[in-house]
């Protein structure tokens, strides 16, 4: 949603070319919802999901820990006022120098899915903790994270006995429902995997204590969702009935749910056109495509609520296109977008829920267009 401050911001300050505006104060919002939805669980935020270092100051001053997949992200968390403590390395895939670094920052929180990769922690983090991710089938996620992390629980562990075999605290079991899940069981399945990880080692006197319940909450695009609270309902109930009395400790790591409502993207409409006088769908090319932030509209997997001045107005479909010079950089095709029929060129649009992946997803420079510029008010 635009927020008046968004608003404010864009008739006085007029800025010209694409840009995402983020307004702190629905990211503070965001993060006591999370908080009070999850009372027990520590939030780990997934940087990823927009590292702009207003908002990771902000989110470190609240008493926010972060979900880093890199160096720099680690680098970028601690230079907003995190310690080491409150950052995990949560990429499965790194390389062991990327590990020994973090390590000589202080980080002493690795996901793993192999025990290839216990191996490097082993040599290059040696005593840390480790958790282990364990495949989701992503059923009900807009955007699946599916089979590229995690592993089957069977295997997850034997990958905990190897670290805990090679000196390192094997300390938990995470998951990722996939992104925009706004299916509420989707934690239930998963939580009743990570169980089963927990009792299997614990008869070999392998004693895990936390379970990363990853990211997946939502932002409302065109669709309501529910809201925090649902979340932390319905899985609160989960790890009850999972973990009965002896609940372990928890983590979320959302991304697009602390972040995607605080943004909105202004744009520009370049051109409208048809490709034959006896077309019903207007082609409308705005300032911004898929090269310049909107990557997430890949398959047409996230549709962004577009605003007008003329909504209200009566509308017909439009196929919406980015401005660069590669015919993938169409945004809705397959389900047209219905676009007021006084829209014109030259006109402002606004792109809401686009706080989330949308600046670190831009190009550097294109066809000569600039990388996505943001201000964050
Ligand atoms: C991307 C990512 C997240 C954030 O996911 P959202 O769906 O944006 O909340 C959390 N954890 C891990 C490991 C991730 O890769």
């Amino acid at each position: 949603m635009a927020t008046q401050r968004i608003l404010d911001f864009l008739a006085t300050r007029r800025p010209n070319g694409p840009c995402l505006v983020v307004d702190l104060d629905v990211v503070r919002d965001n993060f006591r919802a999370f908080e009070k939805a999850l009372p027990d669980s520590k939030i780990y935020y997934a940087v990823k999901a927009n590292p702009a270092p207003e908002i990771l100051r902000l989110l470190a001053s609240m008493g926010s820990s972060f979900d880093t997949a890199s160096v720099a992200e680690v680098e970028m968390a601690m230079d907003a006022g995190a310690p080491a403590d409150r950052i995990s390395f949560g990429n499965t895939i790194k390389k062991e120098r990327d590990i020994l670094r973090a390590y000589e920052l202080g980080i002493r929180l690795f996901a793993v899915d192999c025990v290839e990769e216990v191996e490097k922690i082993a040599r290059a983090a040696p005593g840390s903790r480790v958790f282990c991710r364990v495949l989701t089938d992503g059923e009900g996620a807009e955007w699946p994270l599916s089979r590229k992390f995690g592993c089957v629980p069977a295997m997850a562990v034997d990958v905990l006995r190897h670290a805990k075999a090679l000196g390192l605290d094997a300390y938990g079991v995470s998951f990722h429902v996939g992104s925009q899940q706004c299916d509420l069981s989707a934690w239930d399945r998963a939580l009743g995997d990570a169980k089963r990880v927990f009792e299997t080692l614990a008869e070999e006197g392998i004693v895990l204590k936390m379970v990363n319940m990853g990211g997946g909450f939502p932002t409302r695009y065109l669709k309501d969702v529910p809201a925090a609270q649902a979340y932390g309902q319905a899985i609160f109930a989960a790890l009850r009935k999972h973990f009965g009395n002896r609940i372990p400790e928890t983590i979320i790591e959302p991304g697009r749910g602390m972040v995607g409502n605080a943004g909105v993207i202004k744009s520009e409409v370049v051109l409208i056109s048809k490709k034959a006088d006896n077309d019903n769908v207007r082609w409308v090319y705005l300032d911004i495509g898929k090269f310049g932030g909107l990557a997430e509209t890949m398959d047409e997997a996230i549709r962004y609520p577009i605003v007008t001045a003329h909504d209200g107005s009566e509308t017909a479909p439009c196929v919406l296109a980015g401005p660069t010079c590669d015919s993938a950089d169409v945004l809705y095709e397959k389900t047209p977008y219905p676009l007021p029929l006084s829209l014109t060129i030259g006109d402002d649009v606004l792109i809401e829920g686009t706080g989330a992946y949308t600046t670190t997803y831009s190009a550097v420079a294109f066809n000569g267009f600039e990388p996505l510029r943001s201000y964050v008010i």
